[in-house]
This record gives structure tokens, C-alpha cells and sequence, in this order.
């Protein structure tokens, strides 16, 4: 078989059971933002990894290397704040065209640096290897938590209200830039490509969260808000429905939309890397937490559907009626 056929998500099902060789201290293992570890007196350690490679995940032409190497680190960070976490520390390994620049790598590590220092978290180590042609950058972060504060894809329940954390559809708007698929202005399109290259984890908000205890589930989004909240719903074995009117776009991509015509609607659902958070909360938690955001800091907080029993996304449109969606997202191998 092909991994085009199999895809990305097949094929991390396929391995998902080999993977653990004894299930003693693993509370999670394969199949959510982080593994989580422990507990040791209380708390959990929380590992995420990922990696970037050069003309897949970024394009050396569309971003500065400072930015790389920034948000390079904060996917990862993104994924600790899915979890409710703190992070901790990193390792880091690189694998460099022999002709590269070292100056180039060194900016790398300025963006790295920086965010590094806005969140404390220190780099404990990693590798550097030679590679044949292409750069590529392998972060892994672990971080903490108090066992019983951990969020995860598996508590949503039906009847449970849907949130997040921020606006979507900015990022994608801005790679959309950067491939020249839409040329706006640079007075407008400056916007989305920071954005899109300079992403800012949610760390704070995730921790507001998970301390606060109202979430049942959580996800960062990273491959597009239908297929991550599809992660959530398989993940919990339930369905979902969004309101079309309240999916919060952000009044630049309306306008942007109106300027170059496109449907900001689908960049909102499909278009990835938006690193805000999805949570679940309980209905009769919801008052709760729209208290806790009531003054939008550190994020605003957007109610956007519920979770219901039957499997799927349905979204109800402006007039009321109810149309059945498919979860479209980024899934590597299968284009
Ligand atoms: P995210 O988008 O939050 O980074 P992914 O979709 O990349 O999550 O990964 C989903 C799950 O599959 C995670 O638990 C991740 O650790 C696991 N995973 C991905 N690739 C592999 C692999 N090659 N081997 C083992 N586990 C993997
Ligand atoms: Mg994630």
C-alpha cells in the first residue's frame, strides 16, 4: 500500500497500538496534542514533537529565518497549551544543507531564542546532521501539569458547548498570500502573512482553562478548524454541530474577502494553522466560563456550536436549516 492511499491519519492509526511496549505511567499514549507521563506526586510530564520540512511546511523565499525559527518553536508550544500544560524544556535537531549559511541558521536561533525567553522554556539539547538537500527542523517539548487539570480530545460530550479562543481563517489567508493565489495590497495583506509566520501559542489561555476545570476537551487548531474539532469528536465518539453566523472571522479577512472574492467561510473551516484553542464545556459550565474571558484577556472567547450524539459535522445555516459537512483539513500524503 501507498501512503497516498493510507494518508497520514491511517497510517498513525496502523502503528498506534505497536508503539507502546507497557502501559505502566502512560496515561496517554499515540492520539492527542501530547503524550502525558506519571503521575509524580501530582503532576504529569506532557510531550509533543514535530517537525518542519523546507518546501513542505515553509518556503526559505516566504519567511524571514527569525520567523522560522519562531514559529517553528511555537507549533509545539500550541500543542502544551492544547493539553492545559506548562512547558518546560526542549530539544532540538536540525538537519542542514552541507551549502547553507551559518548566519542563516544563527537568525534560526535568534526567533527561537526569543520565544524560548517569552515562555521560559530552556533548549536542553538536541542534534545537528548533515542533510542532503533541504533544511529541516525537528522540535521536541515536554512540559508538565497537575495530573488532574490535563485536557483532553476524549471529554466531549453531547450537549456540550463549543468555543474558541480567537478568529480563524487569518493564517490561511496569509499562505494564500504568500503563494500569490490572491494579491491584495500590501498595506492589507502585511497582516496575514504576520500571522501566518509569526503564530502566538496560547499558553496563558490554556492554562486559564485548564485551572479553571470547565472544559471537558481541547484541541489547538493546526490542521483546520472542521478537521480538528473531526479529532475531538472521533476521539470522543460524538458529532457536532457548527452555526455558520457565529464562526468569528475577523473584520480584515471580511474585508479582504470582499476586496480579492473568496468565501472567508472556507479559509475559517479548512484552512489550518490558526493555533488558537477548540475547547468543549459542559452547559452548565458555559456561564462560568464566558466570566472567566468577559474582558477578552487573554483571548476573546467565541461560542461556535455544540456537540451532539449522531457522528459528523452538521452546521446550521443562517435560515435554520441543517446541512451535513465533510472534515476537510491538511492531512500529509493525501492532496
Ligand atoms: P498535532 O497536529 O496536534 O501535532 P498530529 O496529528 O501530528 O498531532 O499527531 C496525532 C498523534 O499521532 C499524536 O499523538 C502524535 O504524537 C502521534 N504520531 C504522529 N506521527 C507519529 C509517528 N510517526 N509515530 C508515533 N506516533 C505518531
Ligand atoms: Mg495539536
Amino acid at each position: 500500500m501507498k501512503f497516498s492511499e493510507i494518508g497520514e491519519f491511517g497510517f498513525i492509526e496502523s502503528i498506534k497500538k505497536e508503539c507502546i511496549a507497557s502501559l505502566k505511567d502512560v496515561i496517554k499514549g499515540i492520539g492527542d496534542d501530547c503524550a502525558v507521563f506519571g503521575p509524580y506526586s501530582g503532576r504529569v510530564l506532557l510531550f509533543t514533537t514535530d517537525m518542519l520540512i523546507e518546501d513542505i511546511h515553509f518556503l526559505m523565499d516566504k519567511i524571514t529565518p527569525y520567523q522560522l525559527g519562531w514559529k517553528a518553536i511555537a507549533v509545539n508550544l500550541s500543542d502544551i497549551a492544547a493539553m492545559g500544560g506548562r512547558p518546560l524544556f526542549i530539544l532540538l535537531s536540525l538537519g542542514i544543507p552541507v551549502e547553507m549559511n551559518v548566519e542563516l541558521i544563527q537568525d534560526i536561533y535568534k526567533g527561537m531564542k526569543d520565544i524560548c525567553e517569552h515562555y521560559t522554556v530552556n533548549v536542553l539539547g538536541g542534534d545537528t546532521v548533515a542533510s542532503p538537500d533541504k533544511l529541516i527542523i525537528n522540535i521536541s517539548l515536554i512540559g508538565d501539569a497537575k495530573e488532574k487539570e490535563v485536557i483532553y480530545r476524549s471529554g466531549a460530550r453531547p450537549g456540550d458547548k463549543i468555543y474558541l479562543t480567537g478568529n480563524v481563517g487569518d493564517s490561511s489567508a496569509g499562505l494564500k498570500i504568500l503563494k500569490t493565489e490572491i494579491s491584495p495590497p500590501n498595506s492589507i495583506g502585511s497582516h496575514f502573512i504576520k500571522v501566518h509566520n509569526e503564530p502566538n501559542p496560547l499558553i496563558e489561555t490554556g492554562r486559564i482553562i485548564a485551572t479553571s476545570g470547565l472544559a471537558g476537551a481541547m484541541i489547538d487548531l493546526s490542521d483546520g478548524l472542521l478537521s480538528d474539532l473531526g479529532h475531538i469528536c472521533k476521539q470522543s465518539g460524538v458529532g457536532a454541530t457548527l452555526f455558520r453566523s457565529k464562526i468569528p472571522l475577523s473584520s480584515k479577512l471580511k474585508l479582504l474577502a470582499s476586496r480579492v472574492k473568496f468565501n472567508p467561510l472556507d479559509l475559517a473551516l479548512s484552512g489550518g494553522e490558526d493555533y488558537i484553542l477548540l475547547l468543549t464545556v459542559p452547559e452548565a459550565k458555559t456561564h462560568d466560563l464566558e466570566l472567566l474571558f468577559k474582558d477578552k484577556r487573554p483571548s476573546p472567547l467565541y461560542l461556535i456550536g455544540e456537540i451532539r450524539e449522531k457522528e459528523g459535522i452538521g452546521m446550521v445555516n443562517d435560515d435554520g436549516s441543517t446541512e451535513e459537512i465533510g472534515v476537510k483539513g491538511f492531512n500529509h500524503f493525501i492532496s
